[in-house]
């Protein structure tokens, strides 16, 4: 039997807890009185030199909030959670929904008079996937596993038993590269919101505590780019539906220099606000496909990003324990460059690099394969230290999260639990960013030059790594034939010497 809510208790939202879906009853949400609690901790700022849009971004989206809300909810402005509750309610009795990070779910636990309420804002509760995953073995959790069984309980894209269109799988007519000679796809720019003045004061805001020194930020505060309330999140969720979904498919790991946003919905960061909940996100795409308006494997490759993969590691986020932020299973010790941390673009002569590091500067966003073949290769093959690599996703990135970025960069990108997330490392030589993207072209280097002045840092760097980690990587069955292709090398040794002389 379910405890019915206590309408005197005070409900607390987390800054990414920001949807009607929080404050449901019917979904177990707090009393439909109670009244409701927001703390905007100034030391969650100094923890991390945060990329400033994405400051901006919270505090806006929260300000917003609490601006609907009205009367309903008390809006505190502390240094830490603690002290925002002691002002807030004393040591009266708050429920909150279960946070989204492992630091903030250990302390709302320790609190004696908070009582935490069931997680919102996944298809899949803790209590299912703990009973998928447990059937299995920590070593056997495969994505696309877990993704048909979310189509199959949550009835996504299915026709009876089987998977619409007949196959699980379109990923074969999603992986084209960028049309030939196109510098972008041609298509109705994604939403972008107008800004209010909540906007201007969180900005002066900022303004004042870099000045007074007490918090550090990275990278531009340009007009805000991504929707800070429900109402710019639903016109986003449309607009991307009817009028961008259609190419989202084909084109979805293609990159063009012209064209950043190319067919990509733009929504993470609505998502883990929780301005969106994913069920709906998934609904309308099919929803749309139903009637015709866009092709299955478009349809399909979104519902498998949300229904797939950001589920996916929501759960392994929690499933994998509080050690596995700390894995480095290739021991990669590598500090990360000051020009990579501080967002210089001018840091590198690599195009492909220069040019994502800029445009993460400028807005905070790229798409997932600049973000997996772009920057996480090239820490990959640079060796360096995972759990910082994992820090300045976190930070740089509007839509990162401890939870989104912990498996994501230390299982999916770094590789350093040693295989329990994905069947291989995602690295690859400069000929996989050649045949993805325009960026080579224009490129100092030559993606096919291993050795010498024009050697092509990502096609070194690949060669470099497989041959660091060939007794890891000779007997697995996904890497078997790249560590082979070292006996080919006949230039290796002068390869292997360059990339010393690279790394001193
Ligand atoms: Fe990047 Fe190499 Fe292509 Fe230059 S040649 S853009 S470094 S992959």
């Amino acid at each position: 039997m379910t405890r019915e809510a206590d309408p005197r208790a005070v409900h607390w939202l987390f800054g990414d807890q920001l949807g009607p879906h929080f404050i449901d009853p019917a979904r177990g949400g707090p009393h439909r009185d109670a009244p409701l609690l927001m703390i905007e901790s100034r030391s969650v700022f100094r923890r991390r030199r945060f990329h400033r849009a994405k400051a901006h971004l919270v505090l806006s989206a929260m300000r917003h909030r609490a601006a609907e809300l009205g009367d309903r909810v008390r809006y505190v402005r502390a240094d830490t959670y603690r002290q925002g509750l002691e002002e807030a309610v004393g040591d009266a009795e708050v429920t909150v929904h279960h946070p989204t990070s492992r630091a903030a779910h250990a302390f709302v636990h320790a609190l004696p008079s908070v009582r935490v309420l069931p997680a919102r804002g996944f298809l899949v509760t803790h209590d299912e996937f703990r009973t998928w995953a447990d059937g299995r073995g920590t070593k056997q959790l495969r994505q696309e596993d877990f993704y048909r069984w979310v189509r199959r309980t949550h009835d996504l894209l299915m026709e009876g038993d089987s998977p619409a269109g007949g196959r699980w799988n379109l990923d074969h007519d999603n992986r084209q590269p960028p049309p030939r000679g196109a510098t972008g796809l041609g298509l109705p720019a994604p939403y972008r919101p107008r800004e209010s003045d909540i906007d201007d004061e969180v900005r002066a805001d900022l303004d004042r505590w870099s000045r007074d020194g007490d918090v550090e930020f990275v990278g531009d505060d340009g007009p805000r780019g991504f929707p800070a309330t429900r109402r710019e999140a639903l016109a986003a969720l449309r607009r991307f539906v009817e009028h961008r979904l259609a190419t989202f498919g084909a084109h979805e790991d293609a990159v063009l220099a012209g064209d950043a946003t190319m067919s990509h919905s733009l929504l993470s960061t609505s998502l883990n606000l929780g301005l969106l909940d994913p069920a709906e996100c998934v609904e309308r795409a099919e929803a749309r496909w139903r009637s015709g308006g866009v092709p299955l494997n478009s349809a399909e490759g979104f519902v498998r990003q949300v229904a797939g993969w950001r589920e996916f590691v929501w759960h392994l986020y929690w499933y994998f324990g509080t050690d596995y932020r700390t894995s480095n299973a290739l021991r990669h010790h590598e500090p990360l460059p000051d020009w990579f941390t501080d967002l210089s673009p001018e840091g590198t002569e690599a195009n492909c690099l220069s040019r994502t590091l800029e445009h993460v500067r400028a807005t905070g966003w790229t798409h997932h394969i600049p973000r997996l073949m772009i920057l996480g290769s090239f820490a990959l093959q640079r060796g360096w230290e995972p759990r910082a690599v994992t820090d300045w996703f976190h930070r740089s990135f509007v839509d990162g999260y401890d939870w989104v970025m912990v498996p994501n960069v230390v299982g999916m990108s770094q590789y350093a639990d040693g295989g329990r997330m994905t069947t291989k490392p995602y690295t690859s030589a400069g000929a996989y960013i050649d045949r993805m993207s325009d960026l080579c072209g224009p490129c100092r280097y030559k993606p096919s030059v291993r050795v010498g002045e024009d050697a092509c840092p990502f096609t070194a760097g690949y060669w470099n790594f497989l041959h660091r980690h060939r007794e890891r990587f000779e007997h697995n069955v996904r890497m078997v034939r790249a560590v082979r292709g070292l006996d080919r090398l006949r230039d290796l040794d002068a390869l292997l010497e360059q990339e010393r002389d690279r790394a001193d």
